[in-house]
């Protein structure tokens, strides 16, 4: 059974520690392929150091709304720059955030939108972060058209998930979907048609119900993947299988042998 985790921030300070043996667990538990989106221009050297020399792990390059402090619009030259340069294999982590109290929202328009010009420009896929922002991101894509890519740890209604898969956008779930307690997420993941999900850990963040408290990593996939079979009453391969296809075809990753 292969897996691929759709979004982990393994460059992020939490793994300095123990990143190659993180990885390793990663691979040991089925995670074939691991994509690694951004959050400032100041991040991208590491991250694509952190992520050299391993052809399972996926550098995305990107300027994430929560971290607006750090922007600078010539931040928009220099990812162009790299998108050129380096060909990942999406643009991101970009979008909007009105949950984070104090982040100017008319400045992450303006990023959001700039990047997502870029993606079009570069024919790449789009990892989108929307926190209380569903129905805008859903309108400012829909207003650039031309786009693919995932609603990264999707928190929208049923009749929003439903918007974005009509544009052909998928939805990356992980932890939150393990928690007893999240109904609307959970029936999402039980009926959801399975080509439009991609999973995720959004690692070192958000850890799933078996880990609470505790600092996530991508080897945690497949206990999201077993939680998700659960509610769907489908074998765990099924999911597996679809949704590392998913993930293969949006971010155009090549096949890797079985571990
Ligand atoms: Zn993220």
């Amino acid at each position: 059974m292969q897996l691929v985790d759709s979004h982990c921030h393994l460059d992020a300070p939490e793994f300095d520690g123990d990143r190659d043996a993180m990885v390793a667990r990663a691979r040991a538990a089925g995670v074939a392929a691991m994509v690694v989106p951004a959050i400032t221009a100041a991040s991208w050297p590491g991250l694509r150091q952190a992520c050299a020399g391993d052809s399972a792990l996926h550098p995305a390059y990107g300027l994430h709304p929560m971290f607006l402090a750090a922007h600078r619009p010539e931040h928009l030259d220099e990812l162009r720059d790299w998108l050129e340069r380096e060909r990942p294999c999406a643009v991101g982590e970009c979008g909007l955030d009105f949950f984070v109290e104090g982040l100017d929202a008319a400045a992450q328009r303006r990023y959001f939108d700039a990047q997502l010009q870029l993606a079009r420009e570069f024919g790449l896929p789009v990892i989108v972060h929307a926190r209380r922002a569903v129905e805008e991101v859903i309108h400012t894509l829909r207003r650039i058209g031309g786009l693919r890519g995932v609603v990264h740890s999707f928190s929208g209604s049923p009749e929003q998930a439903r918007q974005l898969w009509d544009m052909g956008f998928l939805l990356g779930l992980g932890g939150p979907v393990t928690y007893p307690r999240a109904n609307r997420l959970r029936a999402l993941a039980a009926t959801m048609p399975l080509e439009f999900l991609l999973l995720e850990t959004d690692a070192p963040d958000q850890p799933d119900a078996g880990i609470r408290g505790q600092r996530n990593e991508p080897a945690r996939l497949p206990a999201i993947a077993a939680v998700i079979a659960g509610l769907r009453g489908q074998p765990v391969e099924e999911v597996a299988a679809q949704t590392t296809a998913n993930a293969r075809r949006l971010f155009d990753l090549p096949d890797s042998p079985s571990p």
